[in-house]
Parts: C-alpha cells; structure tokens; sequence
C-alpha cells in the first residue's frame, strides 16, 4: 500500500467509493466521472503503476481484473450488447492514476477508434 495512492486508499477504506463487485485479489467501482453509462473501475488491491507491471509481477492477478471486470459487464447487464476495457498507460494515454486499473465502459455505443 502506498500511502499517496489515490486507489490504495480507496482499496484499505480510507476513501469511500461505490463498490460493485469484488475477488480476492481485484476490487470493481464506479468511476467517480463517468464517460458512459456503465463505469466501473477495476483494481488490483495491491499497487503496481500499471497493468503491464501487473502482468510481469503476477499474472494470475490480471487474469482476476479480467475475470472481474466480466463479472462487473454480467452484473451490470451489459454482457450480451457489450462492453470496452480500456487500460490507459502512461501520460500519453491520459493515464492519471498511477495505480493499475481497468476501465468497463458500457451502455451506449461506444465510438472507434477512441480519441
Ligand atoms: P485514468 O485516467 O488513470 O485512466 O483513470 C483514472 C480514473 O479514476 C478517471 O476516470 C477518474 O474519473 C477516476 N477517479 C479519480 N478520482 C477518483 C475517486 O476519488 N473515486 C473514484 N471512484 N474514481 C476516481
Ligand atoms: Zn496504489
């Protein structure tokens, strides 16, 4: 846990957030500006900066935010029509969080590419 870390203290409590589902190792929540109807973010409850480090430090990790963020789509309703995981990487990609996260995007239809 780092202290300074927006998503460790939304993962240990300290700050409340709208939890929609969670796993033994990943936690799902609304984000707190949705970009469409559905926006659950999914987070490992550890840190690491980014999905990549995720997947090189502990993969079966990963594969639980993914599993999670399936979940997340079923629980939410949008399984069938669909739903896009976006996982922003470094500032380029408008990553603000430096904590590893997906983003389930659903309800509307979603444009592509994406800008
Ligand atoms: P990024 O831009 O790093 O890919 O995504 C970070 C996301 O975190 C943004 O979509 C932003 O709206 C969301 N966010 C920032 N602060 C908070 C917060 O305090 N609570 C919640 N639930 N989401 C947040
Ligand atoms: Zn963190």
């Amino acid at each position: 846990m780092a202290d300074d870390c927006l998503f460790c203290r939304i993962a240990g409590g300290e700050i409340p957030a709208e939890m929609v589902a969670t796993s033994d190792e990943a936690l799902a929540f609304r984000d707190i500006t949705p970009a469409a109807p559905t926006h659950v973010l999914v987070i490992p409850r550890a840190h690491w900066a980014n999905v990549a480090e995720v997947a090189a430090a502990a993969p079966q990790t990963l594969v639980d935010m993914v599993r999670l963020a399936a979940e997340v789509a079923d629980v939410e309703g949008v399984a069938g029509d669909g739903y896009r995981l976006v996982a922003n990487t470094g500032p380029s990609a408008h990553q603000t969080v430096f904590h590893a996260h997906l983003h389930v995007l659903a309800g509307r239809s979603l444009t592509w590419p994406p800008g």
